[in-house]
C-alpha cells in the first residue's frame, strides 16, 4: 500500500500518519517528491493500512501491485541520485564513465589504464581482483592483493574504484577497498549474497542476471535495498538469446522500460553484451542516446595478453577516440559527459 498525501499536508500532518503506521505495527518509507509526500507501507497484510485513509491530509490509500516495493517508482516517483564519496552521481545530468581491465593482473597494468581513464576525464576504474570464471581452469583473479592495486591507482590518479564481490568473503574486502561493489550476472539471484550487500555502506552495482527478466533483476535490487542499503546501480550487460554472434543480446530497451518501473539509476556494460571489441563503440553511444546514466565499458593496455575477456577489450587508444563521440551523443540529449 501506499499512502499519497495531498499536496497541502503539513509535516505534523505526515508524522501523524506515520505514526500511525508505525504504531498497527508497519514499516514506512517516506518519499518525499516535488509535488507531494508519498508513505510506503512495508510488512505483511499491508490492506489493513486503508484505515489511514480517514486520517487529515491523507489523499489517497492506494495498494501497490508491483512486487518490488522499495526500488519501484510507485513508492519514489522522483529519479534516485546515487552519491559516490561526494563527487560522482549516477543518475544526475552526468553520464558517468567506468573503465578498465576485465581483471587486475599486475601493478603496471592497472597503473597504465588508470593513467588513461583519468586523462580522458573518467571518473571510475574498473577491475576485477575476484572473478567469477566459467571454468575453474581461467585465470580467477589476485583477490586481496589485486584489491590494493586498485586503491593505489585511485590515491595515485584520484579516481573512484568499482570491483566485484563474489561470496561474502570477498564482500568484506571489497567493502573496504573499494568505492562501489559490483555483484556479477552470476551472482545476481544469490540471495544470501544480496542480504549481506544490504547491510554494506556502500553503492552497489547490480547486473543483470544471464537469463534474468527484468522483474526478477528488480526484485534482485529489492533484496539489497530491503535489507537495508537503498544506493543501488543497476547494470545491463545482456542476456542470453538464441542469438550466438554475440557473446550476449543487449537489451537496450531496459534502460526506458527500468526507467519506468524504478527510480533507481541503469548503466549499460556494451563489453560483455557484445563480446567484441569493434560492437562496443556503437553500442556505448546507443546506450546513451537511450537514455543511460553511465557506461561501464572493459579496457586494456594489451588486449592480446589480457588473462579474461580480451577479444571484448577496447585497447587504451580505442577507449580514447571513443568519448568525444559519446561526449555529442550525450549533448544531443541534454546530458553531459
Ligand atoms: C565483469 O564485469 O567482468 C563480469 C564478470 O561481468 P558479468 O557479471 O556481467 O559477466
Ligand atoms: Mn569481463
Amino acid at each position: 500500500m501506499i499512502v499519497v498525501m495531498s499536496k497541502d499536508a503539513t509535516p505534523e500532518d505526515i508524522n501523524r500518519v506515520a505514526d500511525w503506521l508505525t504504531a498497527e505495527g508497519f514499516r514506512v518509507h517516506i518519499s518525499s517528491g516535488v509535488e507531494r509526500t508519498i508513505i510506503g507501507v512495508i510488512g505483511e497484510n499491508t490492506e489493513r493500512a486503508v484505515g489511514a485513509a480517514t486520517m487529515p491530509a491523507v489523499d489517497q490509500v492506494v495498494p501497490v501491485q508491483r512486487p518490488y516495493k522499495l526500488v519501484g517508482r510507485d513508492f519514489h516517483p522522483d529519479d534516485s541520485q546515487i552519491r559516490v564519496r561526494d563527487d560522482v552521481v549516477f543518475g544526475g545530468p552526468r553520464v558517468i564513465v567506468m573503465a578498465g581491465p576485465c581483471a587486475v593482473e599486475s601493478r603496471e597494468q592497472v597503473m597504465e589504464a588508470a593513467e588513461t581513464v583519468a586523462r580522458l576525464g573518467l571518473s571510475v576504474l574498473r577491475g576485477g581482483a575476484y572473478k567469477p570464471r566459467t571454468s575453474p581452469y581461467s585465470f580467477q583473479g589476485l583477490g586481496l592483493e589485486g584489491l590494493k592495486i586498485l586503491a593505489e591507482a585511485r590515491e595515485r590518479y584520484g579516481l573512484l574504484i568499482i570491483t566485484e564481490a563474489v561470496d561474502e568473503a570477498s564482500l568484506r574486502h571489497v567493502a573496504e577497498w573499494a568505492d562501489i561493489v559490483q555483484i556479477g550476472a552470476r551472482n545476481m539471484q544469490n540471495f544470501e549474497l544480496l542480504k549481506r550487500v544490504g547491510q554494506v555502506n556502500r553503492p552497489v552495482l547490480l547486473k543483470r542476471g544471464l537469463s534474468a527478466t527484468i522483474d526478477e533483476w528488480l526484485m534482485a535490487a529489492e533484496y539489497i535495498a530491503a535489507h537495508g542499503n537503498p544506493n543501488i546501480i543497476l547494470c545491463e550487460r545482456g542476456i542470453r538469446t538464441y542469438e550466438t554472434k554475440t557473446r550476449n543480446t543487449l537489451d537496450l530497451s531496459a534502460v526506458p522500460v527500468v526507467k519506468q518501473l524504478s527510480h533507481l539509476p541503469v548503466v549499460i556494460d556494451p563489453s560483455h553484451a557484445t563480446g567484441q571489441w569493434s560492437w562496443v563503440a556503437p553500442m556505448a553511444r546507443a546506450a546513451v542516446a537511450a537514455g543511460a546514466d553511465g557506461l561501464l565499458i572493459e579496457a586494456h593496455p594489451r588486449p592480446e595478453e589480457a588473462l579474461s575477456d580480451g577479444p571484448q577489450s577496447l585497447n587504451l587508444t580505442r577507449l580514447a577516440a571513443l568519448i568525444p563521440s559519446l561526449r555529442t551523443v550525450a549533448e544531443a540529449v541534454g546530458r553531459t559527459l
